[in-house]
C-alpha cells in the first residue's frame, strides 16, 4: 500500500472516530452501544484489511519474475517478462542495454512503454500488444539512434486480474536499413530504367522470364512474370524465327558479346512496336545459376523514320513487295538461320511466261497491272518469316518455310499458276497467263543464299521456262548449268568477235527443179575453224537474251545477202530466216524489218520469215496481230516444222501464213509408211485450198522428192539439193542449177 492511501485510510479513520466521539457526547444514553459498535466495525476491517492484504502478497509473490532472470539474462533476443499492472517487470540484458537501463529499479511502466513504443498503457494499448502476433515498435535506443523490434508476446499465467506476458523480441533494425536501402536501389534502378524507357527481361531456365516494371508497362502485362511461350506469343509470327535463334543462341553460347536484334512485340497499346532487343547469356560463376539477361528499347519511332528509308532502298515500286535488295538481305539472315535452328526453306523463283508479250500487246500500264497481281498472288502463299520479293523485270522470288513436305514447292507452283490464269479475263481474256518456277531448298543446295538463289535460277531455265514449267534443283544439273554459263559468255565474245556466219540452203522448186529461194541457217565458226550448230547455241541465246543480237544480224545479213546476189545478176529468189518467240514477239518488230529491208533495199517480197508452230499459237491473238504487220509490208510468212507441234489445221485458218514447212520427221517415213504419206497429202490438199504454198523439208532422196511431188508438193529442201552452205559456195550452186536446166536468163521467183 502506498503512502497516499495510508494517509487517506488514518484521515478516515479519525474522522469516524470524531463523529463517533461526538455523536455519543450528543446523545450519551447512546453513547456506550455507539462506541462498541464502531470499535466492533473497526476491528472487523482491520481483521478483513490483514487478510485481503496477505492473500494480494502471496499472489503477487507467485507472479514474480525476478528469479527468471537468470535463464533470459544471457539470450540473445531482447525479451521482457510484465504484468499488466506493471507491478512487476523484468528485461534481459539484451533489452536493458537496448534502452540504456542500468539499475533493475527502473520506472517500470515508462520503461515498458518505451520498449513497446506505445504512449500510454490504456487497456487499449496493452491489448494490442497482445494481440497482434508480431507488434513492430519504434523507439530511440541509448546510442539515439530509432530502433525497431518486432514484438511476440505470450501470456503466461493469469491469476485473478493480473496476468504475466512474455515478450520476445527481434531486432528488425538492421534488417529494415537494408531493405530500405535495397528498396531505394530498386527504386532507383526501376526509375533509371523509366526514364531510359529500357524493359529488362531475365531467365534463369529459360522457360520463365522475370521482367522489370518497365517491361511490365512496355508490353502491357498483369505480372512480372511471365513463361516463354506466352513471351513467344507476343512476337511477332515474322519475327519469331529471330526471337528463336536469339534463345537458343543464349542457351549455347559461351560468349560474353551482347547481340542485338530486331523484333516487333504485341504492345500496352494492342499494336506490334518495334524493340531493339539486346540479349546475353549470363555465365554462372561457382554456385550461382546461368542466367539469360536481356533489354527491350521501343525504337518504333526510328523504325517508322527507317521505314520510309527501307520503303525507298527495299520496297519494289511498281508491285509495293520486297525487292532484290530485300530478297537478299532477308535471304542470307534466313539462310543463316537454317544453319543454327536446322530448319529449312524453299526459294522459288518465278518467271511469268512470255511476259513482253503481255507488255507488248496489252500496254505498260496493264503490264503494271498483271506484275501487280502476280505479286499479291504469290503473297497469299507467304508462311510465316517468308518473303516475297519482285527481283527484276517479271523475276520474282518466294521464301517460304519447309515442313519436311517435298511437294510443297510443286504444290505452291501450281496453286500460283492456276490463280494467276484466272486473271486472263477482261482486256487480258485474249492473253495466256502462265509462269515457269524453278526452286531449290536452303541451306542443303548451296553455301550461300546467293548459291541457293542461282540454283534455284539454273532450276528454271533447266525447265525451259516460258511453257508454265515447275522444276527443282538437282546437284546434276549443276554441270550443265555450268557449261551453259560458259556457253553463254563464249558466245557473247563471239558476236563481238564476228564467229556468227550465215550459211545457206537452197529450196527447189519441185516441178522446175529451179531453185527458188534459200534458208539462212547460221552457225557458229569459231576460231579454230570448229562449226558449231544452231542446236547447240541458240537456246542459250534465248534465255540470255543474246538472241536479240543475233537476231538482228540474221535479218539485216540476210537482207543484205539476197539484195547483193540480185545486184550480181543472180535471179531474185526468196530469202527465209528463222525467228525465236522472243523475237518474235518485240513490240518494235515491224519497225526492225522494215528498217533492214529500207537499209539494204531489198523488196520486202523477196523475204519470208519461219515462225514455228509452238511460237505461233503461245499466245494466238497477238501472234496473228505481229503476222498481219508483218504481212502488211509485203514480207512472206512461213510456217516451219510443221507437225511437231499442235499440228491443228483449223490453224491454218487463222494464221496469215503464206508457206507450210512439212516436218523432216514426215519425209523421212513417207516412203515406207502409209499414215505419214496420207497425212502429207491431205496436208497438201488442205494448204492448197487455202491458197498456201507447201514445202518440205529434209529431202534425202530422189524418191521422196518424187512421192512429194506427186502428192503435189510445190517445193522442196534437203541434202538430196544441197546442205546449208556459206554465200560463196552457193553461189557455185546458183551457176550449176542454172546450166542443169540449161537455161539462159533467170526467170521470175526462180533460177
Ligand atoms: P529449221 O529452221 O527447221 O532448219 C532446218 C534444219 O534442218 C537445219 O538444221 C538444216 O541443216 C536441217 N536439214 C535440212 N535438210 C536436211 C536433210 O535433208 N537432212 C537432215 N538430217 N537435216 C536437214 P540447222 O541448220 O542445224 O538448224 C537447226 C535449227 O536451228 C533450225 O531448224 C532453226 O530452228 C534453228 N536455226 C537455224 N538458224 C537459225 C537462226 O538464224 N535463227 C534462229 N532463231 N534459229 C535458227
Ligand atoms: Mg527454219
Ligand atoms: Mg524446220
Amino acid at each position: 500500500m502506498n503512502l497516499n492511501k495510508a494517509l487517506s485510510a488514518v484521515f478516515a479513520i479519525i474522522i469516524a472516530t470524531t463523529l463517533v466521539i461526538a455523536y455519543a457526547h450528543a446523545v450519551p444514553h447512546m453513547a456506550s452501544a455507539v462506541i462498541i459498535t464502531y470499535i466492533s466495525t473497526m476491528v472487523f476491517l482491520t481483521i478483513c484489511l490483514s487478510i485481503s492484504a496477505w492473500l494480494f502478497r502471496k499472489f503477487r509473490s507467485s507472479l514474480d519474475v525476478s528469479d527468471m532472470a537468470g535463464i533470459w539474462e544471457n539470450i540473445n533476443n531482447e525479451m521482457i517478462m510484465w504484468t499488466d499492472d506493471f507491478s512487476s517487470v523484468y528485461m534481459n540484458r539484451k533489452m536493458r542495454n537496448l534502452l540504456n537501463i542500468e539499475t533493475t529499479d527502473f520506472d517500470h511502466k515508462l520503461e515498458v512503454m518505451r520498449a513497446f513504443g506505445i504512449s500510454g498503457t490504456e487497456n487499449d494499448d496493452i491489448q494490442k500488444i497482445i494481440d497482434s502476433a508480431s507488434h513492430e515498435a519504434y523507439f530511440t535506443d541509448a546510442n539515439n539512434s530509432t530502433a525497431i523490434i518486432a514484438w511476440s508476446t505470450s501470456l503466461v499465467k493469469r491469476k485473478k486480474h493480473v496476468s504475466l506476458y512474455l515478450s520476445v523480441g527481434f531486432n528488425l533494425t538492421e534488417l529494415k536499413k537494408v531493405k530500405r536501402d535495397l528498396a531505394g536501389n530498386n527504386e532507383l534502378f526501376n526509375y533509371s530504367m523509366k526514364l531510359a524507357e529500357i524493359g529488362i527481361i531475365m531467365s534463369g531456365d529459360m522457360n520463365n522470364f522475370i521482367v522489370s516494371s518497365e517491361t511490365v508497362r512496355m508490353l502491357g502485362l498483369s505480372t512480372g512474370c511471365i513463361n516463354l511461350k506466352q513471351f513467344r506469343s507476343l512476337v511477332h509470327p515474322n519475327d519469331r524465327l529471330q526471337f528463336d535463334s536469339a534463345l537458343k543462341f543464349s542457351t549455347d553460347s559461351t560468349g560474353n558479346e551482347i547481340q542485338s536484334i530486331e523484333l516487333r512485340i504485341k504492345s500496352s497499346d494492342g499494336f506490334y512496336h518495334w524493340y531493339s532487343y539486346r540479349y546475353k547469356p549470363i555465365n554462372s560463376s561457382g554456385n550461382t545459376i546461368p542466367m539469360f539477361g536481356s533489354a527491350l528499347i521501343d525504337n518504333t519511332k526510328e523504325h517508322e523514320k527507317d521505314l520510309i528509308i527501307e520503303r525507298l532502298a527495299y520496297i519494289d515500286e511498281v508491285t509495293e513487295i520486297a525487292n532484290r535488295n530485300k530478297l537478299m538481305d532477308i535471304g542470307q539472315e534466313t539462310y543463316e538461320q537454317c544453319q543454327l535452328l536446322k530448319c529449312s526453306y524453299w526459294i522459288m523463283v518465278l518467271d511469268i511466261d512470255r511476259f513482253h508479250i503481255i507488255n507488248d500487246s496489252c500496254g505498260y500500264k496493264n503490264g503494271n497491272y498483271i506484275l501487280k497481281n502476280f505479286a499479291g498472288i504469290m503473297y497469299k502463299f507467304i508462311t510465316p518469316s517468308g518473303l516475297a520479293s519482285r527481283m527484276s523485270g517479271d523475276n520474282f522470288a518466294l521464301i517460304i518455310r519447309d515442313y519436311g513436305d517435298d511437294d510443297l514447292p510443286l504444290r505452291t507452283a501450281k496453286a500460283i499458276q492456276e490463280e494467276f490464269a484466272k486473271l486472263a479475263k477482261g482486256d487480258f481474256s485474249s492473253v495466256n497467263l502462265s509462269c515457269s518456277v524453278g526452286y531449290a531448298k536452303m541451306p542443303e543446295d548451296g553455301s550461300s543464299f546467293i548459291e541457293v538463289l542461282e540454283h534455284a535460277e539454273f532450276a528454271l531455265k533447266s525447265g525451259g521456262g516460258n511453257h508454265s514449267t515447275v522444276c527443282g534443283y538437282e546437284a546434276r544439273m549443276h554441270d550443265s548449268i555450268i557449261g551453259r554459263n560458259e556457253l553463254e559468255k563464249e558466245l557473247a565474245l563471239a558476236i563481238d568477235n564476228n564467229e556468227l556466219q550465215l550459211f545457206y540452203q537452197p529450196k527447189i522448186d519441185l516441178s522446175t527443179g529451179k531453185v527458188m529461194g534459200v534458208e539462212a541457217l547460221i552457225r557458229w565458226i569459231k576460231s579454230d575453224g570448229t562449226v558449231v550448230r544452231p542446236d547447240a547455241f541458240v537456246p542459250v541465246a534465248e534465255s540470255s537474251h543474246l538472241i536479240g543480237r543475233i537476231s538482228e544480224f540474221v535479218l539485216n545479213e540476210g537482207c543484205r545477202q539476197n539484195k547483193l546476189w540480185q545486184k550480181m545478176g543472180y535471179p531474185e529468189i526468196v530469202m527465209s530466216i528463222n525467228f525465236t518467240s522472243t523475237d518474235f514477239y518485240q513490240k518494235d518488230l515491224k519497225e526492225k524489218v522494215f528498217e533492214a529491208l529500207a537499209k539494204t533495199g531489198l523488196d520486202s517480197k523477196w523475204l519470208e520469215v519461219e515462225l514455228t508452230e509452238t511460237l505461233a499459237l503461245s499466245d494466238i491473238d497477238y501472234a496473228v496481230a505481229q503476222m498481219n504487220k508483218l504481212r502488211e509490208l509485203g514480207v512472206k510468212l512461213a510456217m516451219d516444222d510443221f507437225g511437231t507441234g499442235y499440228s491443228s489445221l483449223s490453224y491454218l485458218q487463222i494464221l496469215p501464213i503464206t508457206l507450210l514447212k512439212l516436218d523432216r520427221s514426215f519425209i523421212i517415213d513417207i516412203e515406207h509408211d502409209n499414215i505419214a504419206y496420207e497425212i502429207v497429202s491431205s496436208v497438201i490438199r488442205i494448204a492448197k485450198s487455202k491458197k498456201i504454198e507447201t514445202i518440205a523439208e529434209g529431202i534425202e532422196n530422189p524418191n521422196q522428192e518424187d512421192i512429194l511431188r506427186k502428192a503435189g508438193c510445190d517445193f522442196g529442201q534437203g541434202y538430196l539439193y544441197g546442205k546449208p552452205m556459206p554465200a560463196q559456195q552457193l553461189e557455185k550452186f546458183f551457176d550449176k542449177n542454172i546450166k542443169e536446166h540449161n537455161q539462159n536468163k533467170f526467170s521470175n521467183g526462180g533460177i
